[in-house]
């Protein structure tokens, strides 16, 4: 349970306008792998909003993390800064039945707890499998090469690269680009 983030619906519906919460927040276990967010601390800019008998959450959350490099196994962090917009009500299934991705958050009866809205936005936001960056080549690049041995690059290269059995080709396409300027 993470304190902060449960709110009452009786001071949610009493007031005209939204209810802010604008804080760091603790949360115990934010991992997806060895992917895991920086103390668990979430920092949190939401608006809570009753619209009818449901309660609309948006805003921004924003989490740091650590893992490891899933080619050299070196620390790697980052950081995950998403815009949320959810709804909770009291009925979820009933309300937005047709397909996971209308899905609402459930509303218990005199709160709304935000808590598993931002867990859910830090868990599916977090790398599955994180690079130190695009150009890692791995623990050992002589024994164990990640990347093509010629170079990058070399496979958008095409006909131009002299490749033998694309040169009728390169003749028949600059005879058709030919064709084509004369006729324009
Ligand atoms: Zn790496």
């Amino acid at each position: 349970m993470v304190d902060g983030l449960r709110l009452p619906l009786a001071v949610l519906r009493r007031r005209s306008e939204p209810r802010t919460v604008v804080s760091d927040v603790l949360f115990d276990d934010l991992r997806v792998g060895d992917v895991v967010v920086v103390d668990g601390r979430v920092a949190l800019d939401l608006e809570a909003e009753a619209r009818g008998s449901d309660v609309v959450v948006s805003g921004t959350v924003r989490a740091a993390w650590t893992g490891t490099c899933r080619r050299c196994l070196a620390e790697v962090v980052g950081d995950v800064d998403l815009a949320v917009r959810e709804v909770l009500a009291h009925d979820p299934d009933g309300q937005f039945g047709d397909g996971p991705s209308g899905d609402a958050y459930p509303l218990a009866e005199d709160e709304a707890d935000l808590e598993p809205v931002v867990r859910d936005a830090v868990l599916l936001a977090l790398p599955l499998s994180p690079l130190c960056g695009e150009a890692c080549d791995g623990p050992d690049p002589e024994r164990f090469p990640t990347r093509s041995p010629t170079g990058p690059g070399s496979e958008q290269d095409g006909p131009a690269g002299g490749d033998p059995r694309w040169a009728a080709l390169d003749v028949l396409r600059d005879a058709g680009e030919a064709i084509g300027d004369d006729g324009s």
